[in-house]
C-alpha cells in the first residue's frame, strides 16, 4: 500500500486525507497545533466549487447543518443606502450559493472525517525537517523523531515550511495592506439575515455581517494598516480592538457599532497575505497544496475552497498515474492557471476594499457602484469561478 505523510491538518489535510484512503493509500496527518481549539479563526466562506468537494467527501450536510447559506451580498455604502447586490455563487442560483460557517466547525468536520476514514491525526507534531531520498521521503518532528513515507505532502498553509524545502528561493507572501478582523455578537433584537451577508464601506473601514435565523451574529472588519508582527498581533486584547472599532464604525450605519458593541467572546486578527505565483510545488517525492503555494486574500471568499479542489485534484492524480512524478505534474498543469487567476481577481477587489477618506472618491464610488451592479444577480461572467468540478469517478489522471 503507498504511503504519504501529510504536513498540516488545516483545510486541505484532512480533505487531501480522506480522498487518500479511497484511492488505497495509507495517510497520516501531523499537525503543529494543539487538539482542539473551539474559537480557532473566526469563520469564513465556503464557495459553491469548495462545497462540491466537501459534497464528494459525503461531508456536505454536516457543513450546512451550521453554516450560514449565503447566496447573495448586499453592498452598503457608510450612509446605509443600497449599492447593489452581488451574487456569491452563480448567478441566478441562490440555492447553490456559498455558506458561512465557523472555521472551528469545518476543522471538526474535516478532521472527524479524515479520522472516521482511517486516516490518523497526531495533534502537537510540528514537522520541522524534510528529506527525499531516491526510495523514501522523511518528515522530522520535534525531538528529532523521524516518520517515512513514499511522499511528503505539504497541506501547511501560508507560512509552509514545504514550499521552502521544495525550492529555497520561493517567493515570500506578500502583505495586501489589511488587517482582517472578526468575531460574534449577539443584538437584541436584530433581524435575521437569510440568504445574505452584508458589506458595508464604512467611512475609515470595509465591515462585513450577517445574522443567523437564531439571533448571533457573524462579523468580520478590514483595518487598512502597515504591516504588523503577526505574534504582536494576536497579543492584542479583544477589548481593545472593540475600542478601536467602536471609533472607526462611528459613523457607521445601523447595526454595525451595535455588532461591535455586543461582541461575544474573542476578536480574532491576521495580517492578511497573498502568494500569487509560486514557481516550483513539487520536487522529488514531495509536493505542495493549499494555501502553501496559492494563498488568496479572503476577499473572493475561495481560499479554502480551491484549497479543497487542490485535494480532490492531487489524490486523484495520484491514484491514476503511473508514478509520483507523473502525478504531482498533472497536478500542477490542472491547478496553476485556475488558482493563478482567482488570487488576481482577490487582489482587484482588495484594491476596492482599501478605504478612500476622500470625499470625492466616496461621492464618485456611491454613484458609480448601482450602475455597475445594477445588473449583477444575473451577471454569468463569474460563473466559472463556481462551476469547476473535478470528479472523483472519473478515470485517468485529471487533465482539466
Ligand atoms: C482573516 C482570513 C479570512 C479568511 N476568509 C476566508 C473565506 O471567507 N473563505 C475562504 O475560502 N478562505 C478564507 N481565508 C483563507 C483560508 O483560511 C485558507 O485559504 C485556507 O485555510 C487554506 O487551507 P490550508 O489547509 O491550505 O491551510 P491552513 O488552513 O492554514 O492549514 C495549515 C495547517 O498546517 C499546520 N502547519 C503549519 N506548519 C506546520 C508544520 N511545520 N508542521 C505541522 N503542521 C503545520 C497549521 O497549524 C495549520 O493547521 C481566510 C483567511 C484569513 C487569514
Amino acid at each position: 500500500m503507498p504511503t504519504a505523510l501529510i504536513v498540516g491538518g488545516g483545510v486541505v489535510g484532512p480533505a487531501l486525507g480522506m480522498f487518500l484512503a479511497r484511492a488505497g493509500w495509507q495517510a497520516r496527518i501531523l499537525e503543529a497545533s494543539p487538539a482542539r481549539n473551539a474559537d480557532e479563526g473566526a469563520f469564513l466562506n465556503l464557495a459553491t466549487n469548495g462545497l462540491d468537494v466537501l459534497d464528494q467527501l459525503g461531508l456536505r450536510d454536516a457543513i450546512l447543518a451550521e453554516g450560514h447559506r449565503a447566496g447573495r451580498m448586499v453592498m452598503l455604502s457608510g450612509r446605509g443606502r443600497e449599492l447593489g447586490v452581488v451574487p456569491n455563487g452563480p448567478a441566478g442560483d441562490l440555492e447553490r450559493g456559498g455558506v458561512v460557517v465557523r472555521r472551528s466547525h469545518l476543522h471538526a468536520v474535516l478532521r472527524d472525517g479524515a479520522a472516521k476514514a482511517g486516516v490518523p491525526i497526531e495533534y502537537d507534531a510540528r514537522v520541522t525537517g524534510i528529506r527525499s531520498s531516491r526510495d523514501a521521503a522523511t518528515a522530522t518532528l520535534a525531538g528529532s523523531r523521524e516518520l517515512r513515507a513514499d511522499v511528503v505532502i505539504g497541506a501547511d498553509g501560508i507560512g509552509s515550511l514545504t514550499r521552502t524545502w521544495i525550492d529555497p528561493g520561493a517567493p515570500a507572501p506578500t502583505y495586501t495592506g489589511l488587517v482582517g478582523l472578526g468575531g460574534f455578537a449577539r443584538v437584541p433584537g436584530i433581524a435575521p439575515t437569510p440568504e445574505t451577508q452584508v458589506m458595508v464601506f464604512g467611512a475609515r473601514a470595509f465591515f462585513g455581517y450577517l445574522v443567523r435565523d437564531d439571533g448571533l451574529g457573524y462579523w468580520f472588519a478590514n483595518l487598512t494598516s502597515p504591516e504588523p508582527d503577526r505574534r504582536a498581533l494576536g497579543a492584542i486584547p479583544t477589548a481593545s480592538w472593540l475600542a478601536r472599532l467602536a471609533e472607526l464604525h462611528r459613523d457607521d450605519p445601523f447595526p454595525v457599532r451595535e455588532l461591535v458593541a455586543h461582541t461575544v467572546g474573542a476578536v480574532s486578527a491576521y495580517p492578511i497575505h497573498a502568494l500569487p505565483n509560486v514557481p516550483h510545488w513539487h520536487r522529488d517525492r514531495v509536493v505542495a497544496l493549499g494555501d502553501a503555494v496559492h494563498a488568496t486574500s479572503p476577499s473572493a471568499g475561495q481560499g479554502a475552497s480551491l484549497a479543497l479542489e487542490d485535494a480532490i485534484t492531487l489524490a486523484r492524480a495520484l491514484r491514476d498515474a503511473p508514478d509520483h512524478t507523473t502525478a504531482f505534474d498533472a497536478f500542477v498543469r490542472m491547478r496553476r492557471p485556475r488558482v493563478e487567476r482567482i488570487v488576481g481577481y482577490a487582489r482587484a477587489v482588495d484594491r476596492n476594499k482599501r478605504v478612500t477618506r476622500s470625499r470625492v472618491g466616496i461621492a464618485i464610488r456611491d454613484a458609480m457602484l448601482p450602475r455597475f451592479l445594477a445588473r449583477a444577480m444575473d451577471d454569468h461572467r463569474n460563473d466559472d469561478l463556481y462551476a469547476y468540478r473535478v470528479d472523483w469517478n472519473a478515470e485517468g489522471v485529471p487533465v482539466g
